[in-house]
């Protein structure tokens, strides 16, 4: 008999026994919130025709079965910025980020989201970081769609791992208050 073409999302670890099984809130919740996605494309160069050819029909990006783009950042949890990103944009960057709901994350696909990339200049903010928190960052000039792909599941790595408290933690206030970003109650 064939092996069935998809593959399902193992459960996250917990107690099983026949008839029985048991995980912690803080797995399951993180287990949804992984597999359901939704990035808001900040794409301003080239690495933005990366991402397109990330979405469609070869690499599809939404074989993870969510991936909806949200081009509202209220309707997304994942910025994903892809290109360069000149220090009069900045602030529209931070902007779009604090109109996300918590929980949010951020990807730096490439090295002019990363750090500026060869564009050492006076008007290219050298990183994202600077503005905003960076949770996975993507290395290339630009990244192939494999990468892109690889730093998506990194960010569900990481939103597997983390606790539902950790949005209310001290530490993660003081990190926005480093960026003077509002944290949101
Ligand atoms: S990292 Fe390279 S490919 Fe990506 S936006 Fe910068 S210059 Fe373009």
């Amino acid at each position: 008999m064939n092996e069935p073409i998809y593959k399902k999302v193992a459960p996250p670890e917990g107690y099983s026994a026949p008839g029985v099984y048991a995980t912690t809130l803080d797995k399951l919740v993180g287990l949804a919130r992984a597999n359901s996605i939704w990035p808001l494309p900040f794409a301003t160069s080239c690495c933005g025709i990366e991402f397109m050819a990330t979405m469609a029909a070869h690499y599809d990006l939404g074989r993870f079965g969510a991936e909806r783009l949200s081009f509202s950042p209220r309707q997304a949890d994942l910025l994903m910025v892809m290109g360069t990103i000149a220090k009069k944009m900045a602030p529209i960057v931070q902007q779009v980020y604090e109109q996300m709901a918590e929980p949010r994350w951020v990807l730096a696909v490439g090295a002019c989201a990363s750090s500026g990339g060869i564009f050492d200049t006076y008007s290219v903010l050298q990183g994202i970081d600077r503005v905003v928190p960076v949770d996975v960052y993507v290395p290339g000039c630009p990244p192939r769609p494999e990468q892109i792909i690889d730093g998506v599941m990194k960010i569900q790595d990481l939103i597997k791992s983390e606790t539902l408290r950790r949005r209310y933690s001290p530490e993660y206030r003081s990190l926005l208050e480093k960026y003077g970003i509002q944290p949101i109650n």
